[in-house]
């Protein structure tokens, strides 16, 4: 009789215990609930603000990023590979490959690089600069001046050809008189 007595004692106990856990628990769930005060809401829409401007900024940092990166590895391809001889400017680019300089995630260069049919040589504008030597140019060439006034081709850096104070190009008599050179000057063509 004891016993039971105890154990009822015990059960009721438990009862009342679960019971007061019950209702902490509603409080805290009505807390809880109250705390999304409109200043909560505030800070929420600001931080997401700020994330979102976060985002933005490292999006363009990248961007940017990239875009100087692509801007530097096609200055190196065209460094490279201007030379006259197809294998050295094949050989300059694989090795720019090699040591990482240039991106080639699709392998697109480097299968370029490996074709056999493919002459790699990227022509350039032939600019030099006056006070410089002349380019070298074939008997069939001739030089230009790049000056509004110029009107003549020349073959030699003659009196008239250095007072030129722009560029001066090599191209063929035919290119010449197309760029408005027509005539031969009369230094260098007596
Ligand atoms: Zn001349």
């Amino acid at each position: 009789m004891e016993k039971f007595h105890f154990e009822k004692n015990k059960y009721e106990r438990d009862l009342q215990l679960r019971e007061r856990e019950l209702t902490i628990r509603e409080n805290e769930l009505k807390t809880n609930r109250s705390k999304v005060t409109p200043t909560h809401v505030a800070i929420y829409v600001a931080l997401v603000g700020v994330i979102g401007t976060c985002v933005v900024a490292l999006l363009q940092g990248y961007t940017n990023i990239k875009l100087e990166r692509q801007k530097f590895e096609s200055e190196i391809i065209l460094k490279v590979a201007t030379s006259d001889s197809i294998e050295r400017n094949k050989k300059n680019l694989e090795f720019m490959l090699k040591a990482g300089f240039i991106t080639d995630e699709q392998g697109k260069i480097n299968k370029l690089v490996k074709d056999a049919n493919f002459d790699l040589k990227i022509q350039t504008e032939k600019r030099i600069d006056v006070h410089n030597e002349l380019p070298p140019k074939s008997l069939s060439e001739v030089y230009v001046c790049h000056s509004a006034t110029s009107l003549a081709y020349h073959n030699s850096m003659c009196r008239g050809l250095k007072r030129c104070a722009d560029r001066i190009d090599v191209m063929t008599i035919e290119e010449a008189k197309k760029t408005g050179h027509r005539k031969p000057c009369s230094f260098c063509y007596k």
